[in-house]
């Protein structure tokens, strides 16, 4: 329900931004009047229609701070004069009796002027409406499922420390409880202080959270990063690590993607040989999805987000395949470590792609954390992918922990409804669909391939 209140209440501060604009427009206009003429002529309409137009087009910029709600000065000012003919402090008695008569009207005026504010958003021509607006509303009478819990106790294997506080870390026990969240993994992707102090805060519910932690790579360029690195891993296993991640390379190197070092580069391989030794499976992000590769244009299929997640093409960043390319050979190159590419490792839109992998790496898996609205546009696809694949997938959200976040990946993996919309959560525009996988499949995806695999059996005491 969280979701649809916090929408509900957006679309109301939205709404109450778009009338708050309207009454305040239709003062300046009443300010400004200089005929009726101009009331019969209907010239508020068209003053004021502009001016939402307009802050409609701005709202986003201004969506989510108090400030919604503040009339900053309006730039429309000197042009709505210009409309009305009139400019400021030069009313003779004539239009003083004027603005008398029409502050009158003005409840009257001003119902008019709210109703076309109110409806504003909505009545945008298709010629000015901006996709960043476009909200579209399933028009259709199909099935629409509410999965209250996850049919089997899930394992969410990618998520990270969103709880901040003692009370935060409670609350969020209670929404897993309520949604069916057996455990999750916190991915800190930190050493040293940061992972101390984020693993005392967790451990109030050892059996709800395991904590993994990051590799240091401090000094990667020099000689003793190895060793050194070596050594804070071990510390941090001593503490309480049960897992590394999440590693990130989105093609500029695994260190901050500025090192250039990547996931097969020659000094990764003592530490990678260390994870094996010490039982800890690596969650590591490689490159983004396609479309945030593909030029940002009007043919770019998830220009929502691909703009906001887009990889330039610089020298020194490796493209979508060579990033992959380097998962591969790293995969490859350490069969003793179990590796786990999260998002399908970026490659929703090959599938194939990631099934070579899989077919050919036994110590390779994948979770589908935050690829839900990239892979809902394709169930058929997915159910099929999920069936070949149902030992290798780990369920996982990467997306916050509100429980309809949980309650909507529930829908897409269970149900087999059609055209749905999840905007607030994944900004594509493009509806989605249920994948509806039977109950083998998403035993093993929700908990039982995470628990067969997450903890290799030690070789060595850290
Ligand atoms: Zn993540």
């Amino acid at each position: 329900m969280r979701t649809n209140t916090a929408t509900r209440r957006r679309q109301e501060t939205r709404g109450a931004l778009v009338a708050a604009r309207a009454i305040h427009a239709s003062h300046r206009v009443h300010e400004r009047l200089n005929s009726w003429q101009t009331v019969y002529n209907g010239s508020i309409r068209l003053a004021v229609g502009p001016i939402i137009l307009n802050n409609v087009a701005n709202r986003k910029e201004q969506r989510g701070s108090p400030a919604n709600l503040a009339l900053p000065a309006d730039p429309l000012q000197p042009r709505l004069a210009a409309m009305l003919g009139c400019g400021a402090g030069d009313c003779s008695a004539v239009r003083r009796l004027i603005l008398l008569a029409s502050i009158l009207a003005f409840p009257v005026l001003s119902a008019a002027t709210l109703s076309a504010a109110d409806k504003a958003t909505q009545a945008i021509g298709p010629d000015q409406l901006l996709l960043r607006d476009y909200r579209p509303r399933s028009i259709f009478h199909v099935p629409a499922t509410r999965v209250e819990r996850a049919r089997f106790p899930a394992i969410d294997v990618h998520s990270h420390a969103y709880a901040k506080t003692e009370a935060e870390v409670d609350r969020w026990v209670a929404t897993m409880d309520a949604v069916g969240i057996a455990k999750s993994v916190i991915m800190t992707g930190a050493a040293g202080k940061k992972f101390d102090d984020l693993l005392r805060l967790y451990r109030r519910h050892p059996e709800r959270f395991e904590v993994w932690c990051g590799l240091d790579y401090t000094g990667f360029d020099q000689p003793g990063f190895g060793p050194n690195a070596i050594g804070e891993l071990e510390r941090c296993v001593r503490a309480g690590a049960v897992g590394v991640g999440e590693l990130s390379d989105k093609g500029g190197g695994l260190c901050g993607n500025a090192g250039g070092m990547h996931l097969d580069d020659a000094r990764m391989d003592p530490l990678l040989e260390k994870c094996a030794d010490l039982g800890l499976a690596v969650n590591i992000h490689a490159g983004e999805d396609r479309w945030m590769y593909e030029p940002m244009d009007a043919t770019n299929d998830g220009l929502m987000n691909a703009s906001k997640w887009r990889i330039r093409q610089a020298p020194g960043i490796l493209s979508h395949d060579e990033v992959i390319a380097t998962l591969d050979r790293a995969v490859a190159k350490h069969p003793r470590t179990t590796f786990i590419a999260c998002h399908f490792a970026n490659c929703c839109f090959d599938l194939a792609r990631l099934g070579r992998m899989l077919d050919a790496h036994p110590n390779f898996y994948t979770d589908i954390g935050a690829r839900f609205g990239e892979t809902a546009p394709i169930p058929r696809a997915m159910a099929k992918f999920y069936r070949a694949y149902q030992d290798r997938l780990l369920y996982g959200t990467d997306m916050g922990m509100d429980a309809e976040m949980y309650r909507t990946t529930f829908r897409i993996l269970e149900t087999e409804d059609e055209h749905f919309y999840a905007m607030d959560l994944f900004n594509y525009h493009w509806p989605l669909h249920g994948f509806g996988l039977p109950d083998a499949v998403l035993k093993k995806v929700y908990a039982d391939n995470a628990r067969r695999m997450l903890h290799p059996a030690r070789r060595t005491a850290p």
